[in-house]
């Protein structure tokens, strides 16, 4: 996704890394399954091409999806597949960067 439009007329640009409104998630459903995708790459011999940590990430990319948040409305648009996302609002309606918490146990 590079453009999603916001229902408000904003539009939510991803097209840059470390960006303050968006997030990856994996779902619950999902995530056993990614634990087991993860141990399988431990469990195999690295090919030439791909680095250990390639491999990691290409397994979260493939189990997770996005979620934005509008900076203008706050709608949160949740990735559900083929690039196609639902929209929740708050019962703010605004902005509240939900998704650029700062999680210092894991720096
Ligand atoms: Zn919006």
């Amino acid at each position: 996704m590079s453009k999603l439009g916001c229902v408000c007329g904003h539009v939510i640009v991803d097209q840059t890394d470390q960006i303050p409104y968006k997030a990856s998630f994996i779902t619950d459903v999902d995530l056993f399954d990614f634990y087991d995708a993860v141990d399988d790459t431990m469990n195999t011999s690295l090919n030439h091409k791909e680095t250990f940590s390639e491999q990691i990430i290409d397994r979260f990319i493939r189990y997770s999806a996005d979620m934005y948040e509008c900076t203008q409305c706050g709608r949160l648009w949740i990735g559900i597949g083929n690039n196609q996302f639902k929209a929740f609002l708050p019962e703010s309606g605004k902005y509240q960067a939900i998704l650029n918490i700062q999680h210092d146990r894991f720096k």
